[in-house]
């Protein structure tokens, strides 16, 4: 019979010996416990090797060696690893059982069949404190949770242990699941039968394709709940001290996608017309366009020494904001190896000091 104790992490080694999304909850948990991980997997998912880039878990894409355990204080092991489950035993190491329930086992449908549905989860910017309280309530009651990699993935730990959990992470300019592979995969889910979470990070209508996720289901008559969520639109500039609008500054927020770059055939955003509109410009998906964003904007009249800030990784571990001027904040967020996701906020209020102000 299984003891639960807590362990101080904070330093320890810890090796988790699966890369499959019932591994995600924890890996947000043990980071935000300071244990320095280690994850050998032979082909993780990529919501777990995105996690691997940022510095906090050391992937490992191979088979586990008993040697890998060498000075581990928690092994984190699927309950069918039993090789692995042994070695942990015989060195007294502590272990962490994660249940089966993977895209390989499917959970039981827990209701009829015409009772599907799809629940689209807002998840907020990634701390799970930042999760509404209806959205942890349908994650604890999914058979099924398809998440992305901005998800507030820790938040997973509170599926139930037979949910089937599935990683559809896109990777910027990296590995993807289509589109159409995601509104595949919920509409033939919901079709048995199923509770079907969609968990996106910030909310799901703010370039979250939750539209046309809801148009797939529609199409194929699948009921359709949307519970809204924390956007990082608002959520980075709020947790970085930057209120968008304020009554001596500005009157108003707008919010747009760096994704294409100015000029780009592609692209629809009136970048000139945004440079006079007097309210605080929000952009996000704007890493690598940065450069090109803030040269269009000052050849468009905003001052050079217009404030702004980017924040990176905003309500996650390794969070950071970077402030300076519109002349120099891209080269700013250059020098400091910004990498998304960030949020670049530009205006007055970018430069916020609620000490000065009042
Ligand atoms: N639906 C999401 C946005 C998805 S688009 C929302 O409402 O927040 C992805 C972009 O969102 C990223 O490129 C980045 O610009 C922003 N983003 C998402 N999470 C973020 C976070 N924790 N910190 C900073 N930016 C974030």
């Amino acid at each position: 019979m299984a003891f639960e104790a807590a362990l101080d992490l904070t330093g320890r080694l810890v090796v988790c010996t699966t890369g499959g999304a019932e591994v995600l909850g924890v890996l947000g948990g043990l980071v935000g416990a300071g244990a320095q991980v280690l994850l050998v997997a032979p082909d993780p998912v990529n919501a777990v090797r995105d996690v691997a880039p940022h510095g906090r878990v050391r992937l490992e894409p191979r088979e586990f060696r008993a040697a890998d355990l060498d000075g581990a204080a928690l092994v984190v092991c699927r309950a069918d690893q039993a090789e692995i489950r042994a070695a942990a035993a015989q060195r007294a190491i502590a272990l962490t059982l994660l249940p089966l329930a993977t895209a390989a086992t499917p959970a039981v449908p827990a209701r009829p069949p015409q009772a599907g549905k799809v629940v689209l989860v807002g998840g907020g910017p990634g701390d799970p404190g930042l999760l509404t309280i209806a959205g942890l309530r349908a994650i604890q009651s999914a058979d099924v949770v398809v998440s992305d990699r901005l998800a507030p993935l820790a938040a997973l730990r509170e599926a139930r242990a037979d949910a089937e959990l599935i990683d559809v992470a896109k990777i910027p300019r990296g590995p993807q699941t289509s589109q159409t592979a995601i509104n595949d995969l919920l509409v033939r889910h919901a079709r048995a039968g199923r509770l079907v979470v969609r968990l996106k990070g910030g909310d799901s209508f703010v370039f979250g394709r939750g539209g046309e996720e809801w148009e797939a289901c529609a199409r194929a008559g699948i009921p359709v709940e949307v519970l809204p969520g924390v956007s990082s639109a608002t959520a980075a500039p709020a947790l970085a001290g930057i209120p968008l609008t304020h009554r001596t500054l500005t009157q108003g927020f707008t919010v747009v996608s760096g994704h294409l770059p100015p000029g780009d055939p592609g692209s629809t955003i009136k970048w000139e017309p945004l440079a006079r509109a007097g309210t605080t410009l929000v952009v996000l998906m704007g890493v690598a366009t940065l450069p090109a964003i803030t040269a269009t904007l000052l050849r468009a009249g905003l001052p050079t020494c217009t404030p702004a800030a980017t924040i990176a990784r905003a309500g996650m571990p390794g969070e950071l904001t970077i402030r300076g001027t519109l002349g120099d904040i891209a080269a700013e967020a250059a020098r400091a190896d910004v990498r998304p996701p960030a949020v670049t906020i530009i205006g007055a209020v970018a430069g916020f000091d609620p000490s000065a102000g009042g």
